[in-house]
Protein backbone atom coordinates (compact mmCIF):
# COMPACT_ATOMS: atom_id res chain seq x y z
CA UNK A 1 0.00 0.00 0.00
CA UNK A 2 2.52 2.28 1.11
CA UNK A 3 4.07 3.71 -2.18
CA UNK A 4 1.34 3.26 -4.19
CA UNK A 5 -0.36 6.76 -5.68
CA UNK A 6 -3.83 5.72 -5.40
CA UNK A 7 -6.22 5.70 -8.35
CA UNK A 8 -7.93 9.09 -7.83
CA UNK A 9 -9.42 8.73 -11.39
CA UNK A 10 -11.98 6.15 -10.12
CA UNK A 11 -14.02 6.65 -7.79
CA UNK A 12 -15.78 10.10 -7.86
CA UNK A 13 -19.35 9.83 -5.96
CA UNK A 14 -18.46 11.03 -2.84
CA UNK A 15 -20.45 10.60 0.55
CA UNK A 16 -21.24 11.95 3.69
CA UNK A 17 -18.97 11.12 7.03
CA UNK A 18 -21.13 9.49 9.08
CA UNK A 19 -22.12 12.51 11.62
CA UNK A 20 -22.36 12.23 15.21
CA UNK A 21 -25.87 12.33 15.95
CA UNK A 22 -26.80 9.61 13.68
CA UNK A 23 -26.49 6.00 14.34
CA UNK A 24 -22.73 5.48 13.81
CA UNK A 25 -22.89 3.59 10.02
CA UNK A 26 -19.87 4.90 7.88
CA UNK A 27 -20.57 2.23 5.30
CA UNK A 28 -24.01 3.91 4.59
CA UNK A 29 -25.25 4.32 1.40
CA UNK A 30 -21.62 4.16 0.34
CA UNK A 31 -21.03 0.76 -1.37
CA UNK A 32 -17.87 2.05 -3.50
CA UNK A 33 -15.83 2.87 -0.01
CA UNK A 34 -12.94 5.41 -0.57
CA UNK A 35 -10.39 4.56 0.68
CA UNK A 36 -7.65 6.98 -0.49
CA UNK A 37 -6.28 7.58 3.34
CA UNK A 38 -3.98 4.47 2.22
CA UNK A 39 -1.46 6.75 0.47
CA UNK A 40 1.97 6.98 1.78
CA UNK A 41 3.28 8.41 5.16
CA UNK A 42 4.13 11.83 4.26
CA UNK A 43 8.43 12.49 4.89
CA UNK A 44 9.73 15.16 6.44
CA UNK A 45 11.94 16.07 3.14
CA UNK A 46 8.49 17.00 1.84
CA UNK A 47 9.07 20.56 0.74
CA UNK A 48 5.27 22.08 1.81
CA UNK A 49 5.21 23.44 5.06
CA UNK A 50 1.87 22.10 5.74
CA UNK A 51 0.95 23.94 8.56
CA UNK A 52 1.65 26.84 6.42
CA UNK A 53 -0.54 25.27 4.14
CA UNK A 54 -3.61 24.47 6.30
CA UNK A 55 -3.08 27.91 7.14
CA UNK A 56 -3.55 29.13 3.32
CA UNK A 57 -6.23 26.36 3.18
CA UNK A 58 -7.95 27.97 6.01
CA UNK A 59 -7.86 31.66 4.43
CA UNK A 60 -10.03 29.92 1.45
CA UNK A 61 -11.68 26.93 3.37
CA UNK A 62 -10.37 23.32 2.33
CA UNK A 63 -8.34 23.85 -0.79
CA UNK A 64 -5.10 21.68 -0.40
CA UNK A 65 -1.90 23.57 -1.73
CA UNK A 66 -0.79 19.90 -2.93
CA UNK A 67 -1.66 19.75 -6.24
CA UNK A 68 -2.03 16.50 -6.29
CA UNK A 69 -5.46 16.90 -4.56
CA UNK A 70 -6.31 19.25 -7.39
CA UNK A 71 -6.28 16.75 -9.80
CA UNK A 72 -9.57 16.33 -10.17
CA UNK A 73 -9.90 13.61 -12.54
CA UNK A 74 -13.12 14.77 -14.14
CA UNK A 75 -14.99 15.83 -11.01
CA UNK A 76 -16.51 19.38 -10.56
CA UNK A 77 -14.13 21.31 -8.64
CA UNK A 78 -16.66 22.39 -6.59
CA UNK A 79 -17.11 18.70 -5.03
CA UNK A 80 -14.41 18.28 -3.34
CA UNK A 81 -12.65 21.78 -3.13
CA UNK A 82 -16.27 23.63 -2.20
CA UNK A 83 -13.88 27.22 -2.01
CA UNK A 84 -16.91 28.37 -1.83
CA UNK A 85 -18.19 27.12 1.57
CA UNK A 86 -18.78 30.38 3.86
CA UNK A 87 -17.20 28.57 7.07
CA UNK A 88 -14.69 30.92 7.64
CA UNK A 89 -16.25 33.07 10.47
CA UNK A 90 -17.48 30.02 12.37
CA UNK A 91 -14.54 28.48 12.73
CA UNK A 92 -12.44 31.84 13.52
CA UNK A 93 -11.65 31.54 17.04
CA UNK A 94 -12.60 29.09 20.62
CA UNK A 95 -13.68 32.02 22.29
CA UNK A 96 -14.81 30.84 25.60
CA UNK A 97 -12.91 32.15 29.01
CA UNK A 98 -10.03 30.42 30.32
CA UNK A 99 -8.66 30.11 33.65
CA UNK A 100 -5.91 28.11 35.40
CA UNK A 101 -5.29 25.17 35.99
CA UNK A 102 -7.04 23.78 33.75
CA UNK A 103 -7.49 19.56 33.75
CA UNK A 104 -7.80 18.63 30.38
CA UNK A 105 -8.62 15.12 29.08
CA UNK A 106 -7.39 13.84 25.61
CA UNK A 107 -10.36 11.18 25.12
CA UNK A 108 -11.61 9.60 21.90
CA UNK A 109 -12.15 5.66 22.46
CA UNK A 110 -10.94 4.74 18.32
CA UNK A 111 -7.53 3.77 19.36
CA UNK A 112 -4.10 5.16 17.29
CA UNK A 113 -5.91 8.59 16.44
CA UNK A 114 -2.90 10.64 18.34
CA UNK A 115 -4.20 10.97 21.74
CA UNK A 116 -1.23 9.80 23.00
CA UNK A 117 1.00 11.74 20.20
CA UNK A 118 -0.81 14.61 21.53
CA UNK A 119 -0.87 14.45 25.43
CA UNK A 120 2.96 14.61 24.49
CA UNK A 121 3.51 16.81 22.30
CA UNK A 122 0.95 19.13 23.41
CA UNK A 123 2.14 18.81 26.77
CA UNK A 124 5.77 19.83 25.78
CA UNK A 125 4.95 22.39 23.88
CA UNK A 126 2.66 24.39 26.54
CA UNK A 127 6.03 23.38 28.96
CA UNK A 128 7.97 25.14 26.31
CA UNK A 129 5.86 28.40 26.61
CA UNK A 130 6.64 28.35 30.46
CA UNK A 131 3.34 26.61 31.51
CA UNK A 132 4.30 24.27 33.98
CA UNK A 133 2.37 20.98 33.11
CA UNK A 134 1.44 17.52 33.58
CA UNK A 135 0.65 14.73 31.46
CA UNK A 136 -0.78 12.28 33.48
CA UNK A 137 -0.92 8.83 31.73
CA UNK A 138 -4.27 6.87 32.30
CA UNK A 139 -3.86 4.09 29.53
CA UNK A 140 -2.38 0.98 31.30
CA UNK A 141 0.04 0.72 28.01
CA UNK A 142 1.93 3.62 28.80
CA UNK A 143 2.76 5.08 25.78
CA UNK A 144 2.85 8.65 27.45
CA UNK A 145 5.13 7.37 29.48
CA UNK A 146 7.96 6.04 27.44
CA UNK A 147 7.54 8.48 25.11
CA UNK A 148 8.22 10.48 27.91
CA UNK A 149 11.47 9.04 28.16
CA UNK A 150 10.59 7.39 31.57
CA UNK A 151 10.83 3.49 31.73
CA UNK A 152 8.05 0.95 32.87
CA UNK A 153 11.16 -0.70 34.54
CA UNK A 154 12.08 2.36 36.58
CA UNK A 155 8.71 3.21 37.31
CA UNK A 156 7.89 2.99 41.62
CA UNK A 157 4.97 4.82 41.95
CA UNK A 158 2.37 4.73 38.94
CA UNK A 159 -1.55 6.42 38.53
CA UNK A 160 -2.55 2.82 39.23
CA UNK A 161 -1.37 3.52 42.96
CA UNK A 162 -2.83 6.71 43.03
CA UNK A 163 -6.52 5.89 42.15
CA UNK A 164 -6.05 2.16 43.90
CA UNK A 165 -3.86 2.68 46.87
CA UNK A 166 -4.39 6.21 47.58
CA UNK A 167 -0.79 7.06 46.82
CA UNK A 168 -0.45 11.27 46.99
CA UNK A 169 0.05 12.07 43.36
CA UNK A 170 3.28 14.20 43.86
CA UNK A 171 5.13 10.73 45.09
CA UNK A 172 4.71 9.36 41.46
CA UNK A 173 5.35 12.31 39.49
CA UNK A 174 8.59 12.30 37.80
CA UNK A 175 10.37 15.13 35.67
CA UNK A 176 11.12 14.50 32.03
CA UNK A 177 13.92 16.22 29.88
CA UNK A 178 11.58 19.29 29.31
CA UNK A 179 11.52 22.01 31.49
CA UNK A 180 8.35 22.55 33.27
CA UNK A 181 6.98 19.13 31.87
CA UNK A 182 5.95 16.44 34.55
CA UNK A 183 4.81 12.97 33.84
CA UNK A 184 3.00 10.30 36.51
CA UNK A 185 3.56 6.99 34.72
CA UNK A 186 1.27 4.25 34.00
CA UNK A 187 2.30 0.93 33.98
CA UNK A 188 0.60 -2.42 32.84
CA UNK A 189 -1.07 -2.55 36.47
CA UNK A 190 -3.52 0.02 35.42
CA UNK A 191 -5.31 -2.89 33.47
CA UNK A 192 -6.19 -4.29 36.29
CA UNK A 193 -7.84 -0.90 37.54
CA UNK A 194 -10.78 -1.26 35.61
CA UNK A 195 -11.58 -4.40 37.45
CA UNK A 196 -10.39 -3.57 40.90
CA UNK A 197 -12.80 -0.03 40.58
CA UNK A 198 -16.19 -2.00 39.79
CA UNK A 199 -16.94 -2.48 43.41
CA UNK A 200 -14.98 0.28 44.54
CA UNK A 201 -16.48 3.21 46.33
CA UNK A 202 -16.61 6.61 44.25
CA UNK A 203 -15.47 4.70 41.63
CA UNK A 204 -15.87 7.40 39.13
CA UNK A 205 -14.34 9.90 41.47
CA UNK A 206 -11.04 8.74 42.40
CA UNK A 207 -8.87 10.56 39.85
CA UNK A 208 -10.92 13.59 40.33
CA UNK A 209 -9.73 13.43 44.85
CA UNK A 210 -6.79 12.10 43.92
CA UNK A 211 -6.16 15.39 41.75
CA UNK A 212 -7.76 18.00 44.25
CA UNK A 213 -4.61 18.68 46.19
CA UNK A 214 -2.04 18.53 43.26
CA UNK A 215 -3.77 20.38 40.63
CA UNK A 216 -2.59 23.42 41.91
CA UNK A 217 0.86 22.84 41.34
CA UNK A 218 0.34 22.78 37.69
CA UNK A 219 -0.99 25.32 35.22
CA UNK A 220 -1.70 22.64 32.78
CA UNK A 221 -2.81 18.67 33.40
CA UNK A 222 -3.63 16.21 30.14
CA UNK A 223 -4.75 13.13 30.86
CA UNK A 224 -4.07 10.67 28.18
CA UNK A 225 -7.18 8.52 28.35
CA UNK A 226 -7.59 4.85 27.35
CA UNK A 227 -8.62 3.92 23.99
CA UNK A 228 -12.12 3.09 25.61
CA UNK A 229 -15.02 4.20 27.49
CA UNK A 230 -14.50 2.38 30.72
CA UNK A 231 -14.63 3.34 34.05
CA UNK A 232 -10.55 4.61 33.49
CA UNK A 233 -11.95 7.17 30.61
CA UNK A 234 -14.60 7.72 33.15
CA UNK A 235 -12.44 8.71 36.06
CA UNK A 236 -10.49 11.06 33.79
CA UNK A 237 -13.66 13.09 32.08
CA UNK A 238 -15.02 13.39 35.94
CA UNK A 239 -11.81 14.86 36.51
CA UNK A 240 -11.20 17.08 33.91
CA UNK A 241 -12.42 20.46 33.07
CA UNK A 242 -12.32 19.76 29.60
CA UNK A 243 -12.33 17.24 26.77
CA UNK A 244 -9.81 17.64 23.62
CA UNK A 245 -10.79 14.79 21.19
CA UNK A 246 -8.08 14.27 18.64
CA UNK A 247 -9.71 13.10 15.07
CA UNK A 248 -7.73 10.99 12.66
CA UNK A 249 -8.17 12.04 9.27
CA UNK A 250 -9.64 8.63 7.59
CA UNK A 251 -12.35 7.63 7.04
CA UNK A 252 -13.46 5.96 10.36
CA UNK A 253 -12.59 9.52 11.83
CA UNK A 254 -16.32 10.09 13.14
CA UNK A 255 -17.47 6.56 13.91
CA UNK A 256 -17.75 6.31 17.69
CA UNK A 257 -17.48 10.26 17.80
CA UNK A 258 -20.77 10.03 18.82
CA UNK A 259 -20.87 7.69 22.18
CA UNK A 260 -18.10 9.58 23.33
CA UNK A 261 -20.13 13.07 23.46
CA UNK A 262 -22.97 10.99 24.67
CA UNK A 263 -20.50 9.67 27.32
CA UNK A 264 -18.94 13.28 28.03
CA UNK A 265 -22.77 14.69 28.56
CA UNK A 266 -23.45 11.89 31.23
CA UNK A 267 -20.59 12.26 32.69
CA UNK A 268 -21.38 16.46 32.59
CA UNK A 269 -25.17 15.83 34.10
CA UNK A 270 -23.56 13.29 36.94
CA UNK A 271 -20.68 13.96 38.30
CA UNK A 272 -19.30 17.14 36.44
CA UNK A 273 -20.89 19.89 36.15
CA UNK A 274 -18.38 21.84 34.56
CA UNK A 275 -17.27 19.27 31.93
CA UNK A 276 -17.27 20.46 28.23
CA UNK A 277 -15.54 19.34 25.29
CA UNK A 278 -13.64 22.52 24.90
CA UNK A 279 -11.66 21.42 21.34
CA UNK A 280 -11.33 18.91 18.47
CA UNK A 281 -7.84 18.73 16.81
CA UNK A 282 -7.57 16.94 13.00
CA UNK A 283 -4.52 14.65 13.62
CA UNK A 284 -2.53 12.80 10.67
CA UNK A 285 -3.60 14.99 8.13
CA UNK A 286 -2.01 14.46 4.80
CA UNK A 287 -2.94 17.00 2.20
CA UNK A 288 -2.12 14.43 -0.52
CA UNK A 289 -5.15 12.66 0.21
CA UNK A 290 -8.94 13.83 -0.57
CA UNK A 291 -9.76 12.07 2.39
CA UNK A 292 -8.33 13.94 4.43
CA UNK A 293 -9.84 17.47 2.84
CA UNK A 294 -13.22 15.43 3.01
CA UNK A 295 -12.49 15.05 6.49
CA UNK A 296 -11.83 18.41 7.41
CA UNK A 297 -14.29 20.05 5.82
CA UNK A 298 -17.27 17.82 7.34
CA UNK A 299 -15.30 18.07 10.87
CA UNK A 300 -15.45 21.93 10.29
CA UNK A 301 -18.88 21.78 8.97
CA UNK A 302 -20.64 19.87 11.74
CA UNK A 303 -18.31 21.53 15.04
CA UNK A 304 -17.64 24.76 13.76
CA UNK A 305 -15.76 26.74 16.07
CA UNK A 306 -14.70 23.79 18.61
CA UNK A 307 -12.14 22.38 15.60
CA UNK A 308 -8.91 23.81 16.25
CA UNK A 309 -7.23 26.00 13.32
CA UNK A 310 -4.40 23.83 13.77
CA UNK A 311 -4.29 20.82 12.16
CA UNK A 312 -1.32 17.98 12.96
CA UNK A 313 0.32 16.84 9.37
CA UNK A 314 0.95 13.09 9.16
CA UNK A 315 5.21 12.97 9.46
CA UNK A 316 6.99 10.47 9.92
CA UNK A 317 9.22 12.15 12.52
CA UNK A 318 6.87 12.52 15.10
CA UNK A 319 6.15 8.84 14.32
CA UNK A 320 9.62 7.94 15.36
CA UNK A 321 10.12 10.29 17.96
CA UNK A 322 8.42 8.27 20.92
CA UNK A 323 11.34 5.63 20.67
CA UNK A 324 13.21 8.04 21.44
CA UNK A 325 11.61 9.48 24.31
CA UNK A 326 11.09 13.01 23.45
CA UNK A 327 8.71 14.93 22.26
CA UNK A 328 8.93 16.54 18.84
CA UNK A 329 9.84 19.99 19.81
CA UNK A 330 12.93 18.25 21.40
CA UNK A 331 13.61 15.17 18.63
CA UNK A 332 13.56 17.77 16.07
CA UNK A 333 12.25 21.00 16.78
CA UNK A 334 11.89 22.49 13.21
CA UNK A 335 9.90 19.71 11.93
CA UNK A 336 6.55 20.51 10.75
CA UNK A 337 4.97 18.35 13.59
CA UNK A 338 6.84 20.72 16.22
CA UNK A 339 5.43 23.50 14.71
CA UNK A 340 1.98 22.28 14.38
CA UNK A 341 2.07 21.05 18.27
CA UNK A 342 3.56 24.48 19.17
CA UNK A 343 0.22 26.00 17.30
CA UNK A 344 -1.76 23.90 18.67
CA UNK A 345 -0.26 25.27 21.97
CA UNK A 346 -0.71 28.26 21.49
CA UNK A 347 -4.41 27.96 20.82
CA UNK A 348 -5.11 26.07 23.50
CA UNK A 349 -3.60 28.25 26.03
CA UNK A 350 -4.55 31.19 24.36
CA UNK A 351 -2.22 33.24 25.88
CA UNK A 352 -2.99 32.48 29.28
CA UNK A 353 -1.19 34.29 31.96
CA UNK A 354 0.83 31.66 33.67
CA UNK A 355 -0.32 31.78 37.30
CA UNK A 356 3.82 31.52 38.20
CA UNK A 357 7.33 31.78 37.53
P1 LIG B 1 -3.72 6.80 20.49
O1 LIG B 1 -3.08 7.27 21.76
O2 LIG B 1 -4.99 7.53 20.17
O3 LIG B 1 -3.91 5.32 20.47
P2 LIG B 1 -1.19 7.43 19.28
O4 LIG B 1 -0.92 8.83 19.67
O5 LIG B 1 -0.48 6.37 20.06
O6 LIG B 1 -2.74 7.15 19.29
O7 LIG B 1 -0.87 7.30 17.73
C1 LIG B 1 -0.99 6.07 17.07
C2 LIG B 1 0.19 5.85 16.14
O8 LIG B 1 0.21 6.88 15.17
C3 LIG B 1 1.53 5.94 16.87
O9 LIG B 1 2.38 5.00 16.31
C4 LIG B 1 2.00 7.35 16.60
O10 LIG B 1 3.40 7.44 16.61
C5 LIG B 1 1.43 7.59 15.23
N1 LIG B 1 1.11 9.02 15.01
C6 LIG B 1 0.36 9.82 15.79
N2 LIG B 1 0.29 11.06 15.28
C7 LIG B 1 1.02 11.04 14.14
C8 LIG B 1 1.33 12.02 13.14
N3 LIG B 1 0.86 13.26 13.22
N4 LIG B 1 2.11 11.65 12.10
C9 LIG B 1 2.57 10.37 12.01
N5 LIG B 1 2.32 9.42 12.91
C10 LIG B 1 1.55 9.73 13.96
MG1 LIG C 1 -2.63 6.17 23.49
Amino acid sequence: MAGQEPDRGTRRRWFRLPMPQSPPDPRAGDPARPNESEAPVSSEESPAEMVESRETARDDTTTPAQPSTGDSGGVPSTDVNAADQPQEEAVEEIDDSMTLPRVISIANQKGGVGKTTTAVNLGAALAEMGYRVLVLDLDPQGNATTGLGISHRNVEGSIYDVIMNDTPLDDCVEPTSVKNLFVCPATIDLAGAEIELVPAFSRELKLKRALQSARDDYDFTLIDCPPSLGLLTVNGLAASDDVLVPIQCEYYALEGLGQLLRNVALVKSNLNPELDVRGIVLTMYDARTRLAVQVEREVREHFGPKVYRTVVPRTVRISEAPSFGEPIIVFDATSRGAVAYRELAKEVSRGTTRRAG
